[in-house]
């Protein structure tokens, strides 16, 4: 016997008093072979991948208020009704609506070369010939606001802020900010027109969009996106030390209100006094692409699901209303006009899903007190799928919001960002980005979940609305 095989026999028979005292674990609940079997089925569903297909080829991109929308909700209808959905319509709203134009820069001094940018939505326009302006550099938002007016005043203002990938997709809002709010801020302090660097995590010459506000009384500035690269070159440039001047063409106009609206279905429950559980993702896409991750597939994977419980042979509890929801990238209309049209209807529990197709990794919820042991059976349900139960509460999410804000208990399956804000709001959002297997992983993770929550004896919520 050598003496390392003595020393792992001998460490193999020793107690391990730190370990014996450790609480053991919980007992995790029990899998109603009834949902596993919908679970599995779901690994092998074709409904979502036929879903974000057809939208994208059909109708392709669906700009909020446009026309290319209301021909969304049109397929939507025809499309919600021929899977069997009962109580499918569509319920118009009026927003305000902007729409792209002309998009062109380049710097004209000290290095001459073209850009490559795309307008932000509500960007305000440049004439038809441009501006030509000397451009303040700011690497991050945080410079920016530092920085005195009279450094911007008459200037094309540059803000860098860049991203980097996080799994939870949490530096989106972080390094968003420099879109959210950036140019409002520059326009507040005079300046000419601002760009900014995409709010992405590629490095493509594929631009991202995303909508900006401008703060009531500010009249809006011309504001775009460079594409990552781009941004780099212009603060390459910067280093040099000597003044950029660039020409700046951006021509997009608001063109006054139009209709928007939602598309609803709905698998009605056995129990009207159940309440509903409510889940959906977003019809309208930015124009530059066809939207295939966002949000065809958020629209098809809840779908999907829900037509999954009701082939399944047995009438669920709860009514699960399906909503796909109009005008969510420019302002979230539609999760607004359904919370104000059906806020006072019992919504027991609201989920949507709004961060592409790659494979859910985390599932949290606000299922608790006589609701939490729904939260552990959907727990034990999902993890052989791959998925863990985080601590944080649920209900993210733009459409879901504002029902979720009137005390409706939220439930969040997060899909890995790690990959999403690569092509997130670029030409680049079509249908190759979705993987079909990953797609499948959603859907089966959704199909448990509906089966659980839909058909749970024990009573949810009202919750009290939480901060993250
Ligand atoms: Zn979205
Ligand atoms: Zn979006």
């Amino acid at each position: 016997m050598t003496n390392r095989f003595l020393a792992v026999v001998l460490a193999l028979a020793l107690p391990f008093p730190a370990v014996a005292q450790r609480p053991a674990p919980p007992v995790p609940a029990k899998v109603d072979p009834a949902v596993a079997a919908l679970r599995d089925a779901a690994l092998k569903d074709d409904i979502a991948y036929d879903i974000v297909e057809g939208l994208t080829t059909e109708v392709g991109q669906r700009l909020a208020g446009t026309e290319a929308e209301a021909r969304a909700r049109t397929w939507a209808v025809a499309k919600l009704t021929a899977l069997g959905f009962r109580n499918v319509r569509s319920e118009p709203y009026r927003m305000p609506v902007w729409v792209r134009g002309e998009e062109r820069a380049e710097i004209v001094a000290p290095f001459p070369q073209k850009l490559v940018l795309t307008a932000l939505g509500n960007s305000g326009a440049t004439p038809a010939a441009g501006i030509i302006a000397e451009v303040a550099v700011f690497k991050t938002l945080g410079e920016f606001m530092n920085a005195p007016d009279e450094a911007v005043q008459g200037k094309i203002v540059y803000i860098g802020n860049a991203m980097a990938p996080t799994q939870d997709g949490s530096s989106y809002g972080q390094a968003g900010s420099a879109r959210f709010a950036g140019p409002g801020i520059a326009a507040r302090k005079g300046a000419l027109a601002v760009v900014i660097r995409s709010i992405g995590t590629d490095t493509h010459r594929t631009p991202h969009t995303g909508v900006t506000n401008f703060p009531d009384g500010v009249k809006p500035i011309p504001a775009a996106a460079l594409s990552v690269p781009d941004a780099k070159l212009i603060e390459a440039m910067a280093a040099r030390g000597k003044p950029l001047t660039m020409k700046l063409v951006l021509t997009p106009r608001q063109i006054g209100e139009r209709e928007s609206g939602n598309v609803i279905a709905e698998v009605p429950g056995s129990d009207p006094n159940a309440g509903i559980v409510l889940i959906g993702g977003h019809l309208d896409s930015w124009d530059l692409a066809t939207g295939a991750i966002d949000d065809a597939s958020g629209v098809a994977i809840t779908a999907a699901a829900a037509k999954r419980i009701m082939d399944s042979g047995k009438q669920p509890r709860r009514t699960i209303r399906v909503v796909w929801f109009g005008s969510e990238e420019v302002g979230g209309f539609g999760g607004r006009d359904y919370a104000r049209r059906h806020g006072a209807e019992k919504h027991v529990a609201a989920a949507e899903s709004d961060l592409g197709a790659d494979r859910i990794w985390r599932f949290e919820s606000s299922l608790e007190g006589s609701a939490k042991p729904i939260a552990d059976r959907i727990e034990s349900a999902i993890a052989p799928l791959g998925i863990v139960h985080g601590r944080g509460p649920g209900g993210d999410g733009s459409d879901i919001g504002p029902t979720v804000a009137l005390g409706v208990a939220g439930i969040d399956f997060n899909q890995s960002a790690l990959r999403y804000f690569e092509t997130h709001h670029t030409a680049d959002d079509t249908l190759d980005r979705i993987d079909p297997e990953a797609l499948r992983q959603n859907v089966a993770a959704w199909t448990a979940m509906l089966a659980i929550v839909a058909d749970a004896p024990e009573e949810i919520g009202p919750v009290a609305p939480k901060s993250r």
